[in-house]
């Protein structure tokens, strides 16, 4: 597992230094683990959503949208089985008292293994770790860090508390007036999106006449009280998911996971990575509600990581918001089952579920983008940071550039951006050189810069610079519109 931690604190520096992450609430000091996106990351956030969004919902006639609220009726929780196994496995060192979530520090220290050449010893640590997670173990998961003498990385100690389980879900009060019993007043932050799909279920079939296997589909915020958020936007506390519940016929579950892994894979093959930098990995231990699940890894400079759940849910949530909410959750199927020759009939569905969480998805694209790239000459030492960004996530995708502030040069330049901004997010630019300008440009990742010179003033051509390949050449501005509109389509 290769790391480079090195060029991973180089992109959290890029990203704040050009306008796209800052930590939250930076003025007060910051708050652990929460950031927020400037003006170029909400555009590039924003045209991850939209690919996302289109290739589920456009190029899938069967799938629709929906955008359900963060609060939901607490028995929700109850039914979907977060209250009582929405938990992760801690351990605390008694010296430093620092909180550990205990498959991260065995997975740390596997990590550091492998570094120094010792990677058969961290294979079997981390297999011990996984098979005694599977079997929630927690003594042998305390005895696996002690005999590995696995130390804080704060105390430098082996005093360890024994492993303990923590709920990940906040909770804060509903209404102005807290009632007698308090409890009543509860609501949580919902820590996945999907469940405000299950329990939409029936109203999107009915209303939307959807037939078997269809899928919902739903951008929004999900919130976890992560014990160790750490790594920049990779694991946060309040982040956001792109995620897609698939509805069939039971039985049919095994075909379906296998189609939508290979999907998703697709669709992230799609913004042209190699597919070397992706591997899947397939869960042990399975969460409370799947008969299989897997993870999308992607490279990051932090080690292979995951990025997307893949998940078979079975009927489990659909079956258990019928029990708890006394409300009928089957779907009549009037197909024609062969081996019986009458229709299906009613069932409740099960569901393979697609989950990926927007922001490991940006952290993904950024890595994939950051490049460092010499240019030196023998005259001259040369060098540019540039972000190889698929042009249609760009956050801009043509700068418009008079050469000079005068001479009728800036008002040619605004008639091209009038022309242009209503196709794509454009931006004007005439302070400092052309080449500066440009590695402003190659910086945030704008995939065109046009420059307006004194030629433009008698051929209407204008001079279009490529970022990836710093080529020039001269075009007409009549050109220019389709030119953009190809490579972001
Ligand atoms: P992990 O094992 O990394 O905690 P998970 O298996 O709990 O993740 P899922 O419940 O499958 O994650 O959530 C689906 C997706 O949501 C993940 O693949 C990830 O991209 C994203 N995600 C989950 N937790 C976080 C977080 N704390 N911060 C950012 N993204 C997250």
């Amino acid at each position: 597992m290769a790391t480079d931690s090195n060029q991973f604190q180089k992109i959290i520096s890029h990203c704040k230094e050009y306008g796209f992450i800052f930590p939250g609430s930076e003025i007060y000091d910051g708050q652990q683990a929460v950031y927020d996106y400037g003006q170029w990351g909400s555009e590039l956030k924003k045209n991850i959503k939209d690919y996302w969004w289109d290739s589920m919902t456009r190029m899938h006639e069967n799938i629709v949208g929906i955008d359900a609220a963060i609060f939901m009726h607490p028995t929700t929780w109850k039914a979907s089985g977060h209250i009582d196994n929405f938990n992760d496995p801690m351990i605390d060192n008694k010296d430093s008292k620092k909180r550990y979530r205990v498959d991260h520090l065995i997975e740390t220290f596997a990590e550091e293994l492998t570094s120094s050449g010792n990677e058969i010893l961290a294979n079997e640590i981390l297999s011990s770790m996984e098979s005694l997670l599977a079997k929630d173990d927690f003594l042998g998961l305390k005895k696996l860090i002690e005999d590995k003498k696995i130390k804080c990385n704060i105390s430098g100690t082996c005093n360890w508390t024994d492993v303990r389980q923590f709920n990940l879900m906040f909770s804060t009060e509903f209404g102005s007036t807290a009632s007698e019993n308090g409890e009543d007043n509860i609501v949580y932050l919902r820590p996945e999106t999907a469940q405000g799909i299950f329990v939409n279920f029936l109203n999107v079939q009915k209303t939307g006449r959807m037939k078997i296997p269809f899928g919902i589909a739903q951008i929004g915020k999900a919130f976890r009280n992560e014990i160790v958020a750490r790594q920049f936007i990779f694991r946060m506390r309040e982040f956001e998911q792109m995620e897609m519940q698939f509805f069939i016929r039971p039985g049919t579950q095994k075909q379906w996971y296998e189609f939508w892994k290979a999907e998703r894979l697709k669709w992230h093959l799609s913004l042209g990575t190699s597919t070397d930098n992706y591997r899947f990995h397939d869960h042990i231990k399975l969460a409370h509600y799947a008969d299989a699940a897997c993870d999308i890894e992607y490279n990051f400079p932090i080690g292979f990581k995951e990025v997307e759940g893949i998940h078979s849910r079975t009927d489990f949530d659909l079956k258990q918001h019928q029990e708890f909410s006394k409300k009928k959750m089957q779907y009549f199927d009037n197909d024609i089952d062969e081996a019986t020759g009458k229709p299906f009939g009613n069932y409740i569905p099960y569901v393979i579920e697609t989950s990926i969480g927007l922001d490991r998805m940006f952290l993904l694209v950024m890595s994939q983008a950051y490049t460092e790239e010499d240019l030196s000459t023998a005259e001259k030492q040369d060098s540019r940071v540039v972000l190889k960004f698929p042009a249609k996530l760009a956050p801009l995708k043509l700068a418009v550039l008079p050469l000079v502030k005068k001479d009728g040069l800036p008002e040619i330049a605004r008639k091209i951006m009038d022309d242009c901004k209503s196709s794509f997010r454009c931006f004007y630019e005439e302070k400092d050189t052309i080449g500066k300008r440009y590695r402003r440009m190659d910086a945030i990742g704008t995939p065109f810069c046009v420059t307006v010179d004194y030629q433009t003033k008698e051929d209407n051509t204008v001079t279009i610079r490529y970022r990836d390949s710093m080529k020039q050449e001269r075009i007409s501005i009549e050109s220019l519109k389709d030119i953009v509109l190809l490579a972001i389509r």
